[in-house]
Formats: structure tokens, C-alpha cells, sequence
């Protein structure tokens, strides 16, 4: 491990032993080994904590050193620039410039950068070292780079940057010893950079490029992860193998779910059995039967499968084989004139519209973000899974079912791509940027990553199950028993709820729906799997006491295969969702695209959902 000291570059400087700790701030991107290094560095004299307003993490460690004087160290969050477009880098950029309300300017920096991967991690150089702060260069994952014969020159790249550079290991522990002189006092003051202002992303690689260009050779890729590419990536094999594991990944989303579902079912409906024969009648009992179980618990079913999908997405993104996906499909991004920043929103668009609209910060050309924002809500949410899988396992036969599922995630996707193309070749006219995009290396995907995420998107589905959908339920059973006419509740034809439902139902008759879809319909403008608790609550009063075949029976009972088709394409089209009509308003700055995009959306929604109907009623 070769490091090239502090007199080959910038001034040599002590800091006295003081009084007060000494706080030398971890900074790299992700996955550089900055927890690797602090772990090494402080063992188990770690805290964890929150800054301040935001809900980033940082975890602060102190060491004891041999010079006397007490060392904290502190974990920054991840970041491949102090460009403050994440409140990670947000917060890294804060606590580096001193702004962070509460917590002291760090003394000094050790950045850690991916030595096999240097092209990219190299541009977060320019900004660090611009703050003039001293700093140390660690290099890791030496060890790695070895093995795969990549080459790096140390000192060049130190000479060049105007501070220490050091090649290390923070895995293996090896070459970590110039970070603990580092830490002890001996530390080099950056030279001033050579070029002035660096923040800007296309600037920093630029210059990353000329610092390394003649001291680096970045490390083959190991042949199998080649291997795996010239399949993934083939023109022809690359969207076959795609293919295939969408199929499977529905599939078992159909069939692997389905035992788990009927568990949680089985739970609800028992327990919803449990308390009717416990409690005393009473209105309470009825509303928290017919209202909560009936209604929370339809929509609670769903979460294994929820579960299932985001396992799945999990996996393909971790291992690296969703970036892969990407570039195959930037192809057809190309041809729909939308560049390839795009693909990332809008692959999370498949989780949830609105983080996806708030990714859309990353692309730079102002048509290219609009444009995503506004085709985003045409991808197949989680929330139109638990719509989707009721009226498709009630209405289509078994074999048939993981088609019609995947038909639906193409219409929404093939809806966003005649919209892309239509927008910019008119109001969003404009050039496209080329792609960049790295491939990351193909990794094994890690328990705790995976179960992390699971955790995320399973209190997200359940938080809205307890809140949108808890609320709908109640509000709902209130509307179905009003008016209150000699102590008896009307019948729910008769209620307030059934009321506005009838007087919706001339206006979407054509489509094949009843008064209580269109009860569904409205209360799923909050959010789209709000029918299905709707739906659960309706049929829950409708059939209080009845021994009945469930939600699905009820459906199968009340809807033609036309009006089923048809609520399976509304639900495809329309953007029934208060959440994304907020983010849009909020990232675009105004009404004008949400109402734009709520009403096509929606009207193209009842003009397809009517000819389905027609056309399905016709032919069979
Ligand atoms: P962070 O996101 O920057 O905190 O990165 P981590 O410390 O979590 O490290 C990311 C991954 O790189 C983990 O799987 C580490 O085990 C691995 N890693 C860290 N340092 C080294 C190293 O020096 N060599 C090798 N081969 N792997 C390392």
C-alpha cells in the first residue's frame, strides 16, 4: 500500500492538542466503505442520531488517540456531490459548510472513494477539497482493485489534488495507517484547487477526468459479470430474458401470494367473527364490523403481495440487473423522445407516482421533466395491485389471469409512451439529451437491505390502510345510515352514500357500472385502493348477517365481464390519487399541469373504459 505524504503536497500543518474534541467528518459516496471505516475507527463507541428538522440519519463515533486528544468522528450520509438536490446531500453539504443548526464545523475531512470505481467517485473530490478544510484521499477497496488488476498511481493523483492520497483496504484493515496520523494531528491543508468554482456535476467529471486520466486504469470487470452482461444486454436476448422475468415475477406474485392472502383473510374474517359474537349490538359493533373489518380489512388482504412485488423489485434492483433493464429499454425511450434520466422515475413509478414525480429533480432539461411528471401516474402503482387482483380473479379464469395482469401493466405503460411521443412533438417540443448511465456491478443482494425496504413499503401500505382508508371506512358506514329516519337506519340504496351514488350512475351506466361503483369511484379519488374497502364496507352492510361468497362473489353478482373489463381500464388511466396531484402541483409550481393531467387522464380513462365495455359486451 504505497501513500504519498503530506510534504509532496500542500503544507504540513499540527493542530495543538486542545480541550475540546477534535471532529473529523466521513464523507464518500454510497457504498464507498464509510461505515466499513468507521466501524474500524470507533468499534462500539457509536451513537446514532437525527439532525435536526430532517430525517437524516448520521452516526457519531469518538476515539481515544495516542496524542492524548479525544477524536468524534461523524458518518455523513452518502453523496456523489454537494449539490443539494437530496436531503442527504442537503445535510452532508450543511454539516461540511458549518450551516447545520446545532453542530459544530467538522476540522477536518476523510474522504473515501471506490478505488475501482474512481471514474465516477473522483468528481466528489472537487467539491470537498474546495471547502479547504483539511483532507485526506483514502482510496479503498484496495484489495479489490488488486484482484482485479486495476492500476492506480498515488502520488500522481495526490500531486494533482494538493493533499494526501492513500490506497487502502478499510475491509481487510490494511493501509489504514496514515488515517490514524491523520486523525492524530498530522494533516495537509488542501492547496488551492486549480480550477475555481467546482459544484457543478459536468464540471466535476470533466475535471475527475483530467486528474486521473494517466494514473489510473480502472479494474476489468470479473468475466462472469461480462458474461452476464453480453446476455442481459444482447438486442435480442436482452428483452427475451427481460421478458421472461416479468412473467415470472407475475406469476408468482398470482400464485405465490395466494396462500398468504387467504391467511390473512382467514384472520380477518375470524376475528371479525370473533368480535360480532362478543360485543354487544350496538351501532359501535356495526360500524366497527361492517365499517372498519369490512372495509380496512378488503384492503389489508393485499399485503402479501404488496410485500411480494417490492420483494421482487428489490432484488432486480440490488443485483444490478434493473440497471441492465434500463439501457435495453432506453432504446425505446429513445423512440419515444424521451431521454434515459427518465427511466429511474419512472421504474419507481411502478412503486408509487409521487416519489417517483420528486425523482424527476435529477433531469436537468425542463420539457424532459414535465413530460415524465405528466406520463409518471400512467405506470402500474402498488395501489392498483389490490383493484387489479380482485376483479381479475373474480371475473377471469384461472389460466388466463398473470396475462390479463400483465396486460395491464402494458397499457399503462404503452398509455405513457403515446403520451410522451404526443407531448413532445407538440407543447414539449425539444431536443433530447443523450444517455449516461453507469452499470453498476452485479451484486448478491444483502438480507438486511431487502428486508429494509420490505419493512418501508409495508408500514407505507398498512400507515394507509389506518389513515386514507380507515377514514373512507368510517365516513362512509356514516353516509350509508343516514338519514336516521325513526331509529332504522335506511336501506343503503336509500342512505345519503347511496344517494350520491345513483346520482353519479346515469353518467357512467354507459360504462357497465352500478351506483355502487361509482360510490367506489368516488371515494377512490383519495386513492385507488380505496374502492376496494369501499366495496368491502357497501357489501358488508348490504349482506350484514348473510353467509356470503365475499368480496368477490358480491362482484361477480353486480358486475358484467364488460363493466369488470371496464373498471380494470379506468383503473389503468385515471388518476385517482389526491397525493400525486398534490406532488405535481408542487414540483411544477402551479395548477395548470395537475388540472391538465387529471382531466386527460381521466378522460381518456371513460372513453377507453366505455369502448371496452361495448366491445366485451358485443363479443361475448
Ligand atoms: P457505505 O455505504 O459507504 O457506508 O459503504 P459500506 O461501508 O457499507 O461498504 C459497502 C460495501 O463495500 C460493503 O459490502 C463492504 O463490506 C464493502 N467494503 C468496504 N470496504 C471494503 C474494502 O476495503 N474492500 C472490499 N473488497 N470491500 C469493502
Amino acid at each position: 500500500m504505497s501513500h504519498c505524504g503530506p510534504e509532496v503536497a500542500g503544507r504540513l500543518v499540527q493542530i495543538e492538542g486542545s480541550s475540546r474534541p477534535y471532529t473529523v467528518a466521513i464523507v464518500g459516496p454510497p457504498n464507498s466503505g464509510k461505515s466499513t471505516l468507521f466501524n474500524r475507527l470507533t468499534g462500539l463507541r457509536q451513537k446514532v442520531a437525527n439532525y435536526p428538522g430532517v430525517t437524516v440519519e448520521h452516526r457519531t463515533g469518538r476515539m481515544q488517540l495516542i496524542r492524548g486528544r479525544e477524536v468524534d468522528v461523524v458518518d455523513l450520509p452518502g453523496v456523489y456531490s454537494l449539490e443539494p438536490r437530496s436531503e442527504d446531500e442537503q445535510v452532508t453539504r450543511d454539516v461540511l459548510m458549518g450551516t447545520m443548526p446545532g453542530t459544530r464545523r467538522p476540522d477536518a475531512v476523510l474522504l473515501i472513494l471506490d478505488a475501482t470505481n474512481l471514474g465516477r467517485h473522483l468528481m466528489l473530490a472537487a467539491p470537498i477539497l474546495s471547502l479547504g478544510l483539511p483532507t485526506l484521499v483514502v482510496l479503498n477497496m484496495a484489495d479489490d482493485l488488486q484482484k482485479r488488476g486495476g492500476e492506480i498511481d498515488t502520488a500522481a493523483i495526490a500531486q494533482r489534488l494538493g493533499t494526501t492520497v492513500v490506497l487502502a483496504s478499510a475491509a481487510k484493515g490494511q493501509g489504514l495507517e496514515p488515517v490514524y496520523e491523520f486523525l492524530g494531528g498530522d494533516v495537509a491543508v488542501p492547496s488551492p484547487l486549480e480550477l475555481p468554482v467546482l459544484n457543478q456535476v459536468p464540471a466535476c467529471r470533466a475535471w475527475a477526468q483530467r486528474m486521473s486520466s494517466d494514473s489510473y486504469r480502472a479494474p476489468a470487470p470479473p468475466l462472469w459479470s461480462r458474461r452476464l452482461d453480453a446476455v442481459f444486454l444482447h438486442p435480442l436476448w436482452g428483452p427475451l430474458v427481460f421478458m421472461a422475468v416479468v412473467v415470472a415475477v407475475f406469476q408468482t406474485i398470482f400464485a405465490g401470494a395466494q396462500p398468504l392472502m387467504d391467511g390473512v383473510e382467514a384472520l380477518i374474517a375470524e376475528s371479525g367473527k370473533w368480535l360480532g359474537a362478543n360485543l354487544p349490538d350496538s351501532m359501535f359493533k356495526d360500524l366497527l364490523i361492517e365499517g372498519v373489518w369490512g372495509g380496512v380489512g378488503s384492503v389489508l388482504v393485499f399485503l402479501p403481495q404488496i410485500l411480494l412485488l417490492f420483494l421482487f423489485i428489490g432484488i432486480l434492483e440490488d443485483s444490478g440487473y434493473l440497471a441492465r433493464a434500463a439501457l435495453i429499454a432506453d432504446r425505446t425511450m429513445a423512440r419515444v423522445g424521451l431521454q434515459g434520466k427518465s427511466f429511474i422515475p419512472l421504474l419507481s413509478a411502478y412503486a408509487c407516482a409521487v416519489p417517483a414525480i420528486m425523482a424527476t429533480r435529477t433531469i436537468e432539461n425542463k420539457r424532459d421533466r414535465i413530460a415524465t411528471i405528466l406520463i409518471a401516474p400512467f405506470m402500474t402503482c402498488s395501489a392498483r395491485l389490490p383493484v387489479y387482483t380482485l376483479i381479475i380473479a373474480a371475473f377471469i379464469p384461472l389460466g388466463g389471469r398473470v396475462w390479463a395482469l400483465i396486460g395491464l401493466y402494458l397499457l399503462g405503460f404503452a398509455a405513457a409512451v403515446v403520451t410522451a411521443r404526443i407531448l413532445r412533438s407538440s407543447v414539449l417540443k425539444g431536443d433530447r439529451a443523450p444517455f449516461v448511465m453507469e452499470l453498476p456491478p452485479y451484486r448478491w443482494p444483502t438480507l438486511r437491505s431487502i428486508g429494509l425496504r420490505l419493512l418501508d413499503r409495508g408500514m407505507v401500505f398498512v400507515r394507509r390502510a389506518g389513515t386514507v382508508i380507515l377514514a373512507v371506512a368510517i365516513g362512509l358506514w356514516i353516509l350509508a345510515h343516514v338519514p336516521f329516519v325513526a331509529g332504522k337506519a335506511p336501506e343503503i340504496r336509500d342512505s345519503l352514500a347511496g344517494t350520491i351514488g345513483r346520482a353519479v350512475e346515469p353518467l357512467i351506466a354507459p360504462l357497465g357500472f352500478n351506483w355502487k361503483i361509482g360510490i367506489g369511484l368516488i371515494t377512490s379519488l383519495a386513492a385507488r385502493e380505496v374502492i376496494v374497502g369501499t366495496l368491502g364496507t357497501i357489501y358488508g352492510i348490504e349482506n350484514a348477517g348473510e353467509d356470503t361468497t365475499g368480496l368477490q362473489g358480491a362482484l361477480q353478482r353486480d358486475l358484467t365481464l364488460g363493466g369488470a373489463v371496464a373498471l380494470l381500464i379506468f383503473f389503468a388511466f385515471a388518476m385517482q390519487c389526491m397525493s400525486t396531484v398534490a406532488v405535481v402541483k408542487r414540483e411544477t409550481g402551479g395548477w395548470k399541469w395537475p388540472a391538465i393531467q387529471f382531466a386527460y387522464m381521466t378522460g381518456l380513462a371513460y372513453v377507453c373504459a366505455w369502448i371496452a365495455n361495448r366491445a366485451v359486451t358485443a363479443l361475448f
